[in-house]
């Protein structure tokens, strides 16, 4: 008959269809968002905190974005919606995977991670972001985007995960042989530095885990500084393996 050999025809046709469409409910790549500190244009109400000087490339924010590329390039390659950012964090309140923001300490600084922690907000400078933080604003305070995003237990736990990775991998290579002679600091605790545990860039994305790494310090890391596709290699695989062990990522 007609019909049954019509289906007969059909039906190889049909399962190669099957066979070829993509897969349903297959996830999207995962967002990462890779910020250069301190890269213009700034935040508001902190767009005076132009970054450290000196640093193997003239200047923190130099360094910052080669770092920032270099993952780009990295981050792609293993499958990963990597996304740069520069200061202001645009869009605002952007979702995500991951939030990292790179930078180097001041001379005599040393090399440590932060991340978002549960409890308390953004810091407050005075002026576009001179003076002592504070977790109030004060009465010369530029004015801050709203609504700031918040941080969630389960922001901050994937963020301390991620941290520790991080901090455990840059360990790794911050050796004297590569040229590193500042401290090492690790994963900054709740309450350290203000700078690294409330920094603004935190409540400015819904990304599922939000750290900030100063990779080395000016001055007597700058050898270190200087080895970009090591930083870059390093810091990005480690993204890699903390997404893949969030089951964000297969391959
Ligand atoms: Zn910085």
């Amino acid at each position: 008959m007609l019909v049954r050999n019509m289906r007969r025809l059909l039906a190889p046709a049909i399962a190669i269809a099957v066979l070829s469409a993509p897969a349903i409910g297959s996830a999207a790549a995962p967002i990462v968002w890779v910020q250069a500190g301190h890269a213009s244009p700034g935040e508001p109400g902190y767009s005076a905190q132009t970054g450290a000087g000196g640093g193997p490339f003239g200047s923190e924010i130099a360094f910052n974005v080669k770092v920032r590329d270099d993952m780009m390039t990295r981050l792609k390659a293993a499958g990963v919606d990597a996304r740069p950012l520069v200061s202001k964090v645009m869009p605002m309140g952007a979702s995500g995977a991951t939030f990292i923001s790179i930078h180097f300490d001041s001379p005599g600084g040393g090399a440590g991670v932060g991340r978002a922690v549960v409890g308390g907000g953004e810091n407050y400078y005075h002026g576009e972001g001179t003076g002592d933080a504070s977790q109030t604003p004060y009465g010369d305070s530029g004015s801050h985007r709203a609504p700031a995003t918040k941080v969630t237990a389960a922001v901050a736990a994937n963020s301390a995960n991620l941290a520790t990775r991080i901090s455990s991998a840059l360990k790794g290579i911050h050796t004297p042989a590569n040229g590193a002679s500042a401290r090492f600091n690790g994963v900054e605790p709740p309450n350290g530095n203000v700078r690294m545990v409330h920094f603004y860039g935190y409540y400015r994305t819904k990304a599922d885990a939000r750290v900030l790494v100063e990779v080395g310090a000016a001055g007597s890391d700058d050898p270190f500084l200087r080895k970009v596709p090591l930083i870059g290699s390093t810091l990005s695989a480690t993204i890699v393996k903390d997404l893949k062990a969030r089951k964000l990522l297969s391959r």
